[in-house]
């Protein structure tokens, strides 16, 4: 395990979603997850918090809210992807409007792709992903392997 390059890890059948818009991208994605509520209710929710609050209002759903994106919600969400506690992630951000957040939206999206999380930006990479066959079992994402990253950092600083 301690040399491997990679572990896995596996993203359960009942996933961990976060939902997160931009304020030009609100209206679509709480519109998406009202439509697709009959698959969203089997999974748990999350989301930065004036999202996640707009989608529990307008579909009933509990979604549990973290701060609002641009006092740290992103960071908030990126860090629960590193704890291994959100496994799916929907991310509508706007392309054409400047965020001041915008380096807590891109660590966002970096630390996504480090982790091999299922990431949509738009519409239809969310209807892609929502009606993919590993929506309703597990899959197993590979993650670099951090205890031999740090092994190999130690050795090589002593
Ligand atoms: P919000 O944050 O849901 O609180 O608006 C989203 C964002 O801007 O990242």
């Amino acid at each position: 395990m301690l040399n491997q390059e990679y572990v896995d890890f596996e993203i359960p059948a009942t996933k961990h979603i976060a939902l997160i818009a931009h304020d030009g991208k609100k209206k679509e994605l709480v519109a998406w997850c009202d439509k697709n509520q009959e698959i969203l209710k089997s999974h748990f929710l999350c989301g930065t918090g004036t999202t996640a609050r707009l989608i529990a209002e307008k579909t009933g759903l509990p979604v549990k809210g973290y701060n609002s994106g641009p006092l740290g919600g992103d960071q908030q969400v990126g860090a629960k992807i590193a704890e291994g506690a959100i496994d799916f992630v929907i991310f509508l951000s706007d392309p054409l409007e400047a965020q001041p957040h915008d380096p807590d939206v891109k660590a966002l999206l970096r630390i996504a792709q480090v982790y091999d999380i299922p990431m949509a930006n738009n519409l239809a990479t969310a209807d892609f992903m929502l009606f993919s066959k590993f929506m309703n079992e597990p899959y197993h994402r590979k993650v670099e392997n951090f205890h031999k990253v740090v092994q190999d950092r130690v050795d090589s600083m002593k």
